[in-house]
C-alpha cells in the first residue's frame, strides 16, 4: 500500500505519539509510507529521526487552500491509495485535495473521548468521505456512536494504541530511581503537561490527606507550573515532590516508579497509562473511556473519580498500605497490556483495516487467495532472512496480469516456524516486507498477507487446511470467497479452499500437491493442476 499519514499539530501528544509510530510499523512491513506534518511542528522532526519520510505542509485555516494543494502534490507523486488523518481540519484538506482524484481511501482516527460535532463539514466528511473510523477503545466507539453527529457502528473500527514493554535493567532502574525527591515513602509519578485538564493541583491535594509516606516525581511542564511550584514548595509537601519538566522518553522514569497517578477528567487513551501498564506499575486512575477493559478497580489498578479528593486519596492510601497486594495489581495490569497491546498483532491489524479501506474504495471484492511457499517463492523450508527472498519465475508477470484484471492479491501461508520458535515473528515481518516491496517494484500491489503461526498440534482453526485465514481475510478485507480463487502447492491449500467456498487451482511447483501427508489425488478435492502460477493466472482470467 501507499500510505500517506497526515497530522496538522504543532506540540506534542498522544496523537503526535502515534502519528510518529504507525508510519514506522508499516514501513517495517514494507509499504509506502509518508507523513504530512505541519511545517515547523515538534512531530515533523521526532517522526524524521524516527525515520519516517516527512513533509511538510502549511495547514492553515479551512479556508487556506495552501494545504490542499500541497497534499495534492502528495497524492500525486505517491500515488497514495490511503490517507489517514484524525482531526476533521485535516481530513478536509485531504477530502479536497483527493477531489477529481479517484482511488485515495480516507480513514479517521479518533483518539480522544470527545463527540464529532454534527456540522455540516463533518456530515459530508463521515458521510460521503471516511471510509473507516479508528478508535482506540469500546468506550471511545460508544461516545462517538451515541453522542454527537452519531457515527454509524460499522464506521467505527477498534484499534488500541500499541506498546511493548521496555524493561529496563536494574542499573538504569536505580539511576532513574535517583530522581525521586529523597527520603522514605513509595515512589509516585505523573506524566503529563501541567494544565487544568491534567488536575495536577488536585493530585497534590488528594497526596495531602495521605498518611503513608510518598514521594511524588512529575514529568512534564506547561502553564500550570509556577503554581503547583508554590504549592509544592508549602506543608505537607515541601520535599516531597519534585517537577523535572518535560523529558523524552518518560517511560523510563516510569518504569523505575512504585506507581503512576493519573487524575484527568477527560483523555483517550493515555501512553502514560498504558507505559506503565506494560512495565507492570500499579496505576492509579480517573474512569477514562480509553482505559475500559484495561484497567480493572482492584484487580489490574486502582480507578477512582475525577475530582473526588477524598476518593482518590482512599485509592493512594489503599495502594501504600499493602506494597505486595499493589504489585499483584501491578502484574495483572501487565498482562492485560501484553494480551491486548502488543505491538505486533495491534500494528498488523492496523495494516489490515488500511487494507480493507483500499479495497473498499477500489471496490473490489474477488480475490486470489496465494499460497507463498512453492507457489510464490521456491519451497525451501524456513525462510527468516529477507535477503533469502527470491521469486518463482513468472510470478510478477502472473500478478500483474491478475490485479490489473481486478483481483485483489492475498497470501495465505502457515508459518509453523514461529510457533516452533525457529523464526520471530519479526522476522517473517521482514520477509514478508521483502516480498512486497520486489512485487511493487514489479507493478504489484499485494492486497493482504495473512499469517497461521500455529503449529499442526496446536489444533488451531487458521492453519490449512482449515480455512481460517481465508475467512479471517475475507472478513478483514469485505472479499467475497463464491467470486475468488486459490492456488497452492499442497493438498492443503486445496482444502482449505473447498472448505471455505471458494475455487482452487493446484501448481506444480513447490510440493506440487505431493507434500509429506499429502492426500492421495481421489481423497483431496478436485482441482485443476497448472504447470506454475502463471498457467494458473491464463486459466483464472480464462474462466472469469
Ligand atoms: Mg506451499
Amino acid at each position: 500500500m501507499r500510505v500517506l499519514f497526515a497530522s496538522s499539530l504543532r506540540g506534542w501528544g498522544g496523537g503526535e505519539e502515534w502519528f510518529a509510530r504507525a508510519p514506522v510499523a508499516l514501513a517495517e512491513r514494507g509499504h509506502d509510507v509518508r507523513l504530512a506534518a505541519r511545517r515547523g511542528s515538534l512531530l515533523a522532526g521526532r517522526a524524521r529521526e524516527r525515520g519516517v519520510r516527512v513533509h511538510e505542509v502549511d495547514f492553515g485555516g479551512l479556508a487556506d487552500p495552501r494545504a490542499p494543494v500541497e497534499l495534492a502534490a502528495l497524492f500525486a507523486d505517491q500515488h497514495t491509495e490511503v490517507a489517514v488523518a484524525n482531526l476533521e481540519k485535516e481530513l478536509a484538506a485531504l477530502a479536497l485535495a483527493g477531489l477529481g482524484r479517484p482511488g485515495v481511501a480516507l480513514v479517521g482516527r479518533r483518539g480522544s473521548d470527545f463527540p464529532v460535532r454534527p456540522t455540516p463539514l463533518a456530515r459530508w466528511l463521515y458521510g460521503h468521505q471516511v471510509r473507516r473510523v479508528l478508535v482506540n477503545s469500546p468506550g471511545i466507539a460508544d461516545t462517538l456512536a451515541t453522542q454527537g453527529l452519531r457515527l454509524p457502528r460499522e464506521l467505527l473500527h477498534l484499534l488500541p494504541n500499541g506498546l511493548d514493554p521496555l524493561a529496563p535493567d536494574p542499573a538504569e532502574r536505580a539511576a532513574r530511581a535517583a530522581d525521586w525527591p529523597p527520603g522514605p515513602g513509595a515512589r509516585l509519578i505523573a506524566v503529563g503537561e501541567l494544565s487544568a485538564r491534567k488536575d495536577p493541583r488536585g493530585v497534590l491535594a488528594a497526596l495531602a490527606r495521605v498518611s503513608r509516606p510518598w514521594r511524588l516525581l512529575w514529568l512534564g511542564d506547561g502553564p500550570e507550573r509556577a503554581a503547583v511550584e508554590a504549592m509544592a514548595a508549602r506543608a505537607p509537601w515541601a520535599g516531597r515532590v519534585r517537577l523535572l519538566g518535560a523529558v523524552p522518553q518518560a517511560r523510563r522514569w516510569t518504569a523505575a516508579a512504585d506507581a503512576l497517578v493519573l487524575f484527568s477528567a477527560s483523555e483517550g487513551q493515555p501512553w502514560a497509562v498504558l507505559e506503565a501498564l506494560v512495565e507492570g506499575v500499579p496505576v492509579v486512575v480517573t474512569r477514562l473511556p480509553g482505559l475500559e477493559g484495561l484497567v480493572e478497580d482492584g484487580v489490574s489498578g486502582f480507578v477512582v473519580e475525577a475530582g473526588d479528593a477524598e476518593g482518590q486519596a482512599l485509592a493512594l492510601e489503599r495502594l501504600l498500605a499493602d506494597p505486595e497486594a499493589a504489585r499483584t495489581v501491578g502484574s495483572r495490569g501487565a498482562e492485560r497490556a501484553r494480551e491486548q497491546l502488543g505491538e505486533g498483532p495491534v500494528y498488523d491489524r492496523l495494516e489490515h483495516l488500511l487494507e480493507g479501506a483500499r479495497l473498499a474504495e477500489l471496490r473490489q471484492r474477488r480475490a486470489v487467495f496465494l499460497d507463498r511457499d512453492g507457489t510464490l517463492l521456491p519451497e525451501m523450508g524456513a525462510l527468516a532472512r529477507p535477503d533469502a527472498v527470491r521469486l518463482l519465475p513468472g510470478v510478477a508477470a502472473a500478478l500483474r496480469r491478475l490485479g490489473h484484471a481486478g483481483y485483489a492479491l492475498v497470501v495465505v501461508t502457515n508459518q509453523a516456524v514461529i510457533g516452533r520458535g525457529l523464526a520471530q515473528p519479526a522476522e517473517v515481518r521482514a520477509v514478508h516486507a521483502r516480498l512486497r516491496r520486489l512485487l511493487r517494484a514489479e507493478g504489484v500491489e499485494l492486497a493482504g498477507i495473512f499469517v497461521c503461526p500455529h503449529r499442526p498440534e496446536d489444533g488451531c482453526a487458521c492453519r490449512k487446511p482449515e480455512p481460517g485465514l481465508l475467512l479471517t481475510a475475507a472478513r478483514t478485507l469485505g472479499l467475497g470467497l463464491g467470486e475468488s480463487w486459490l492456488v497452492g502447492d499442497t493438498t492443503r491449500d486445496l482444502e482449505a479452499a473447498a472448505r471455505a467456498g471458494v475455487r482452487a487451482l493446484l501448481v506444480r511447483t513447490g510440493w506440487g500437491g505431493a507434500e509429506p501427508g499429502a492426500r492421495r489425488p481421489q481423497d483431496r478435492p478436485a482441482a485443476a493442476a497448472c504447470d506454475d502460477l502463471a498457467a494458473a493466472a491464463r486459466r483464472i482470467l480464462r474462466g472469469s
